[in-house]
Protein backbone atom coordinates (compact mmCIF):
# COMPACT_ATOMS: atom_id res chain seq x y z
CA UNK A 1 0.00 0.00 0.00
CA UNK A 2 1.28 3.51 -0.92
CA UNK A 3 1.20 5.96 2.31
CA UNK A 4 0.92 9.78 2.43
CA UNK A 5 3.57 10.35 4.93
CA UNK A 6 3.56 13.55 7.18
CA UNK A 7 6.35 14.82 8.93
CA UNK A 8 5.56 17.52 11.76
CA UNK A 9 8.62 19.15 12.52
CA UNK A 10 8.33 20.78 15.75
CA UNK A 11 10.32 23.98 17.83
CA UNK A 12 11.44 22.68 21.35
CA UNK A 13 13.95 25.88 22.33
CA UNK A 14 13.51 27.46 25.98
CA UNK A 15 11.42 30.11 24.19
CA UNK A 16 8.47 27.44 24.16
CA UNK A 17 8.66 27.37 27.90
CA UNK A 18 5.71 27.52 30.08
CA UNK A 19 2.16 27.09 28.23
CA UNK A 20 3.17 27.28 24.75
CA UNK A 21 5.06 23.72 24.76
CA UNK A 22 1.85 22.23 27.12
CA UNK A 23 -0.40 23.88 23.93
CA UNK A 24 1.83 22.55 21.44
CA UNK A 25 1.67 18.71 22.64
CA UNK A 26 -2.41 18.66 23.20
CA UNK A 27 -2.88 19.95 19.65
CA UNK A 28 -0.51 17.13 18.76
CA UNK A 29 -2.88 15.02 20.68
CA UNK A 30 -6.04 16.39 18.40
CA UNK A 31 -4.53 15.80 15.55
CA UNK A 32 -3.83 12.22 15.95
CA UNK A 33 -7.38 11.53 17.20
CA UNK A 34 -8.51 12.84 14.01
CA UNK A 35 -7.02 11.83 11.68
CA UNK A 36 -7.62 8.30 13.11
CA UNK A 37 -11.32 8.97 12.64
CA UNK A 38 -10.74 9.18 9.16
CA UNK A 39 -10.88 5.79 7.28
CA UNK A 40 -8.73 7.35 4.04
CA UNK A 41 -6.52 8.45 6.15
CA UNK A 42 -6.02 5.55 8.27
CA UNK A 43 -5.94 3.40 5.04
CA UNK A 44 -2.81 5.44 3.62
CA UNK A 45 -1.80 8.11 6.46
CA UNK A 46 2.07 7.88 8.18
CA UNK A 47 3.02 10.65 10.38
CA UNK A 48 6.13 11.21 11.65
CA UNK A 49 7.33 13.86 14.42
CA UNK A 50 10.62 15.67 14.63
CA UNK A 51 11.49 18.00 17.38
CA UNK A 52 14.30 20.77 17.20
CA UNK A 53 15.87 22.49 20.44
CA UNK A 54 19.84 22.39 21.05
CA UNK A 55 20.01 19.49 18.39
CA UNK A 56 17.33 17.47 16.80
CA UNK A 57 15.09 14.36 17.74
CA UNK A 58 13.10 11.78 16.08
CA UNK A 59 9.90 11.69 18.25
CA UNK A 60 7.92 9.51 16.30
CA UNK A 61 9.17 7.33 13.78
CA UNK A 62 7.63 7.27 10.54
CA UNK A 63 4.67 4.75 11.24
CA UNK A 64 1.18 4.22 10.61
CA UNK A 65 -1.41 6.96 12.32
CA UNK A 66 -3.24 3.80 14.42
CA UNK A 67 0.35 2.72 15.73
CA UNK A 68 1.63 6.38 17.23
CA UNK A 69 1.65 7.89 20.51
CA UNK A 70 2.39 11.60 20.92
CA UNK A 71 5.15 11.74 23.40
CA UNK A 72 5.95 14.51 26.31
CA UNK A 73 8.40 16.97 24.50
CA UNK A 74 11.08 18.10 26.15
CA UNK A 75 12.47 21.53 26.02
CA UNK A 76 16.13 21.86 24.88
CA UNK A 77 18.32 25.39 24.56
CA UNK A 78 18.52 26.69 21.36
CA UNK A 79 16.57 26.44 17.62
CA UNK A 80 18.56 24.60 15.62
CA UNK A 81 16.17 24.80 12.22
CA UNK A 82 19.40 23.58 10.37
CA UNK A 83 20.05 20.29 12.41
CA UNK A 84 16.00 19.66 12.15
CA UNK A 85 16.40 19.39 8.30
CA UNK A 86 19.60 17.45 8.41
CA UNK A 87 17.29 15.03 10.25
CA UNK A 88 14.41 15.37 7.93
CA UNK A 89 16.38 14.39 5.04
CA UNK A 90 17.70 11.62 6.62
CA UNK A 91 14.46 10.39 7.97
CA UNK A 92 12.64 10.81 4.52
CA UNK A 93 15.58 9.03 2.65
CA UNK A 94 15.65 5.97 5.23
CA UNK A 95 11.28 6.09 5.94
CA UNK A 96 9.79 6.84 2.43
CA UNK A 97 9.27 4.05 0.20
CA UNK A 98 11.37 5.32 -3.57
CA UNK A 99 9.20 4.49 -6.62
CA UNK A 100 11.82 2.18 -8.41
CA UNK A 101 10.89 0.06 -11.66
CA UNK A 102 10.01 -2.88 -9.69
CA UNK A 103 8.25 -1.06 -6.92
CA UNK A 104 5.65 2.20 -6.49
CA UNK A 105 6.63 4.17 -3.37
CA UNK A 106 5.07 6.28 -1.30
CA UNK A 107 3.50 9.24 -2.28
CA UNK A 108 5.61 12.46 -1.86
CA UNK A 109 6.13 13.78 1.48
CA UNK A 110 4.34 16.84 2.94
CA UNK A 111 6.22 18.67 5.48
CA UNK A 112 4.60 20.86 8.93
CA UNK A 113 7.21 23.08 10.57
CA UNK A 114 6.58 24.75 13.41
CA UNK A 115 8.52 27.30 15.34
CA UNK A 116 8.74 30.53 17.63
CA UNK A 117 12.21 31.64 17.08
CA UNK A 118 15.10 32.43 15.43
CA UNK A 119 17.02 29.89 14.00
CA UNK A 120 20.59 29.87 16.03
CA UNK A 121 22.48 27.42 13.68
CA UNK A 122 23.74 27.50 9.72
CA UNK A 123 19.75 26.65 8.78
CA UNK A 124 20.64 27.38 4.99
CA UNK A 125 23.25 24.19 4.72
CA UNK A 126 20.85 21.83 6.26
CA UNK A 127 17.61 23.60 4.41
CA UNK A 128 20.19 23.45 0.90
CA UNK A 129 20.61 19.25 1.69
CA UNK A 130 17.07 18.88 2.05
CA UNK A 131 15.69 20.79 -0.76
CA UNK A 132 18.80 19.13 -3.08
CA UNK A 133 17.33 15.35 -2.30
CA UNK A 134 13.68 16.70 -2.56
CA UNK A 135 12.86 19.99 -4.13
CA UNK A 136 9.57 19.19 -4.78
CA UNK A 137 8.24 18.33 -1.50
CA UNK A 138 5.91 21.00 -0.15
CA UNK A 139 6.48 22.26 3.16
CA UNK A 140 4.06 24.30 5.50
CA UNK A 141 6.02 26.51 7.84
CA UNK A 142 4.17 28.32 10.98
CA UNK A 143 5.06 30.73 12.47
CA UNK A 144 3.86 31.33 16.45
CA UNK A 145 4.32 33.62 18.59
CA UNK A 146 5.71 37.54 18.17
CA UNK A 147 9.65 36.77 17.58
CA UNK A 148 9.65 34.95 14.32
CA UNK A 149 11.86 35.64 11.43
CA UNK A 150 9.33 35.35 8.88
CA UNK A 151 12.21 36.58 5.85
CA UNK A 152 13.39 33.25 6.98
CA UNK A 153 10.50 31.05 6.67
CA UNK A 154 9.67 32.74 3.46
CA UNK A 155 13.13 31.47 1.74
CA UNK A 156 12.14 28.06 3.22
CA UNK A 157 8.55 27.88 1.57
CA UNK A 158 5.82 30.42 -0.09
CA UNK A 159 3.30 28.48 2.54
CA UNK A 160 4.43 30.27 5.50
CA UNK A 161 2.04 31.84 7.87
CA UNK A 162 1.63 33.54 11.08
CA UNK A 163 -0.18 32.45 14.17
CA UNK A 164 0.12 35.34 17.38
CA UNK A 165 -1.02 33.79 20.18
CA UNK A 166 0.28 30.52 21.70
CA UNK A 167 -2.18 29.26 23.81
CA UNK A 168 -3.87 25.89 23.77
CA UNK A 169 -6.91 27.43 22.18
CA UNK A 170 -5.07 28.76 19.41
CA UNK A 171 -2.58 25.35 19.10
CA UNK A 172 -5.77 23.57 19.35
CA UNK A 173 -7.09 25.46 15.78
CA UNK A 174 -3.88 25.50 14.58
CA UNK A 175 -3.89 21.37 14.42
CA UNK A 176 -7.41 21.59 12.81
CA UNK A 177 -6.18 23.01 10.33
CA UNK A 178 -3.35 20.53 9.50
CA UNK A 179 -5.76 17.96 10.04
CA UNK A 180 -8.10 19.24 7.56
CA UNK A 181 -4.76 19.85 5.24
CA UNK A 182 -3.88 15.83 5.51
CA UNK A 183 -6.85 14.84 4.98
CA UNK A 184 -7.59 16.62 1.76
CA UNK A 185 -4.18 15.73 0.29
CA UNK A 186 -5.06 12.12 1.00
CA UNK A 187 -8.42 12.42 -0.59
CA UNK A 188 -7.24 13.68 -3.51
CA UNK A 189 -4.46 11.47 -3.75
CA UNK A 190 -7.02 8.06 -3.16
CA UNK A 191 -10.00 9.39 -5.51
CA UNK A 192 -8.46 12.80 -6.97
CA UNK A 193 -10.47 15.20 -5.81
CA UNK A 194 -8.70 18.26 -5.47
CA UNK A 195 -5.97 19.38 -2.73
CA UNK A 196 -7.68 22.27 -0.79
CA UNK A 197 -4.29 22.17 1.63
CA UNK A 198 -3.27 25.69 2.51
CA UNK A 199 -3.61 26.30 6.37
CA UNK A 200 -4.76 30.00 6.23
CA UNK A 201 -7.45 29.20 3.98
CA UNK A 202 -8.52 26.32 6.14
CA UNK A 203 -8.73 28.87 9.19
CA UNK A 204 -10.99 30.90 10.49
CA UNK A 205 -8.41 33.69 10.46
CA UNK A 206 -6.38 32.14 13.45
CA UNK A 207 -3.79 30.79 11.28
CA UNK A 208 -2.88 34.10 8.30
CA UNK A 209 -0.04 34.68 5.35
CA UNK A 210 2.31 37.47 7.30
CA UNK A 211 2.10 40.69 5.33
CA UNK A 212 4.97 42.27 3.76
CA UNK A 213 5.42 44.26 6.91
CA UNK A 214 5.98 40.92 8.56
CA UNK A 215 8.42 39.64 6.47
CA UNK A 216 11.62 42.08 6.87
CA UNK A 217 14.10 40.74 8.22
CA UNK A 218 14.77 40.70 12.17
CA UNK A 219 18.34 42.12 12.61
CA UNK A 220 19.05 41.21 15.89
CA UNK A 221 17.31 38.97 18.38
CA UNK A 222 14.11 39.70 19.82
CA UNK A 223 14.88 37.72 22.95
CA UNK A 224 17.39 36.42 24.82
CA UNK A 225 16.77 33.52 27.14
CA UNK A 226 19.52 32.82 30.10
CA UNK A 227 19.27 29.81 31.99
CA UNK A 228 18.76 30.67 35.69
CA UNK A 229 19.57 28.36 38.89
CA UNK A 230 17.84 29.14 42.67
CA UNK A 231 20.09 29.17 45.48
CA UNK A 232 17.54 28.17 47.83
CA UNK A 233 16.32 24.71 45.89
CA UNK A 234 18.66 24.06 43.19
CA UNK A 235 16.44 23.59 40.42
CA UNK A 236 16.34 25.75 37.28
CA UNK A 237 14.33 28.65 35.44
CA UNK A 238 14.66 30.35 32.50
CA UNK A 239 14.88 34.26 32.50
CA UNK A 240 13.19 35.43 28.88
CA UNK A 241 14.06 39.41 27.88
CA UNK A 242 12.38 40.83 25.45
CA UNK A 243 14.09 43.35 23.31
CA UNK A 244 12.75 47.15 23.53
CA UNK A 245 12.19 49.86 21.15
CA UNK A 246 14.84 51.80 23.03
CA UNK A 247 17.49 49.10 22.21
CA UNK A 248 17.54 47.52 25.95
CA UNK A 249 16.51 44.53 27.31
CA UNK A 250 13.57 43.84 29.48
CA UNK A 251 12.94 40.96 31.65
CA UNK A 252 9.31 39.59 30.89
CA UNK A 253 9.51 36.75 31.90
CA UNK A 254 10.68 33.56 34.48
CA UNK A 255 9.90 30.42 33.69
CA UNK A 256 10.47 27.52 36.37
CA UNK A 257 12.44 24.19 34.27
CA UNK A 258 11.69 21.29 35.31
CA UNK A 259 15.51 19.89 34.51
CA UNK A 260 18.98 21.77 33.14
CA UNK A 261 18.39 22.83 29.86
CA UNK A 262 20.87 20.45 27.68
CA UNK A 263 22.22 21.99 24.34
CA UNK A 264 24.24 25.74 24.34
CA UNK A 265 22.19 28.67 25.45
CA UNK A 266 20.30 28.96 22.27
CA UNK A 267 20.71 32.70 21.67
CA UNK A 268 22.39 34.29 24.71
CA UNK A 269 26.03 35.73 24.78
CA UNK A 270 24.97 38.12 22.33
CA UNK A 271 23.87 40.79 24.06
CA UNK A 272 25.71 42.76 26.45
CA UNK A 273 24.67 42.89 30.15
CA UNK A 274 24.73 46.86 30.44
CA UNK A 275 21.18 46.78 28.71
CA UNK A 276 20.00 44.04 30.55
CA UNK A 277 17.01 45.19 32.69
CA UNK A 278 16.59 43.35 36.17
CA UNK A 279 15.51 39.90 36.48
CA UNK A 280 12.04 38.95 37.49
CA UNK A 281 11.86 37.15 40.81
CA UNK A 282 13.30 33.46 40.65
CA UNK A 283 9.77 31.28 40.06
CA UNK A 284 10.88 28.90 43.04
CA UNK A 285 11.77 31.11 45.93
CA UNK A 286 11.12 34.34 45.25
CA UNK A 287 13.98 35.58 45.28
CA UNK A 288 13.95 39.00 43.63
CA UNK A 289 17.76 39.41 41.91
CA UNK A 290 20.34 37.54 40.03
CA UNK A 291 24.11 37.08 40.96
CA UNK A 292 27.03 35.51 38.54
CA UNK A 293 29.43 33.11 40.01
CA UNK A 294 32.73 33.87 38.65
CA UNK A 295 33.62 30.49 39.22
CA UNK A 296 31.65 28.40 37.57
CA UNK A 297 29.42 31.19 35.32
CA UNK A 298 26.32 29.84 36.89
CA UNK A 299 23.71 32.77 37.59
CA UNK A 300 21.94 32.32 40.54
CA UNK A 301 19.05 33.62 42.19
CA UNK A 302 19.56 36.02 45.34
CA UNK A 303 17.73 38.39 47.56
CA UNK A 304 18.87 41.95 46.42
CA UNK A 305 19.52 42.56 50.50
CA UNK A 306 21.96 39.67 51.17
CA UNK A 307 25.29 40.93 50.98
CA UNK A 308 26.84 37.22 50.65
CA UNK A 309 25.88 34.30 48.10
CA UNK A 310 27.21 30.88 47.96
CA UNK A 311 27.00 29.74 44.31
CA UNK A 312 24.02 26.60 44.19
CA UNK A 313 26.78 25.13 41.30
CA UNK A 314 29.71 24.92 42.55
CA UNK A 315 29.74 26.42 46.07
CA UNK A 316 31.90 29.11 45.54
CA UNK A 317 30.88 31.09 48.46
CA UNK A 318 31.74 35.05 48.76
CA UNK A 319 30.83 38.68 49.23
CA UNK A 320 28.90 40.28 46.13
CA UNK A 321 30.31 42.52 44.40
CA UNK A 322 28.49 45.30 41.79
CA UNK A 323 30.47 44.65 38.62
CA UNK A 324 30.04 46.25 35.39
CA UNK A 325 32.16 43.57 33.31
CA UNK A 326 29.53 41.03 33.73
CA UNK A 327 28.12 39.94 30.37
CA UNK A 328 25.44 37.59 29.45
CA UNK A 329 28.24 35.45 27.49
CA UNK A 330 29.76 33.96 30.39
CA UNK A 331 26.82 32.80 31.67
CA UNK A 332 27.27 30.05 28.69
CA UNK A 333 26.84 27.13 30.63
ZN1 LIG B 1 15.40 30.78 44.02
ZN1 LIG C 1 29.61 28.57 40.75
Amino acid sequence: MRRLPVFVVVDVSESMAGNAITAMHDGMLMLLQALKKDPMVIEIGAMSIISFGGKAKVEVPLSSVLDIRIPSLDLSSGTSLGKAFDLLTSEVNSKVTKTTREIRGDYKPIVFLITDGQPTDDWRAGYAKFRKCYPSVSIHAVGCGDDVDFSILKEITPNTYVMRDMTAESFGKLFQCVTASVRSVTASMMNGDGVKDDLAELSDGEVRKPTEDECRPIGESRQVMIPAMCANTKRYYLLRYRLQENGSYLCSVAHPLERKLDGDCGNAGQVAASRMGAAKPCPHCGNDSVVFCPKCGTLSCVDSKSEIMTCPNCGLSGKIVQSNDFSVNRSRG
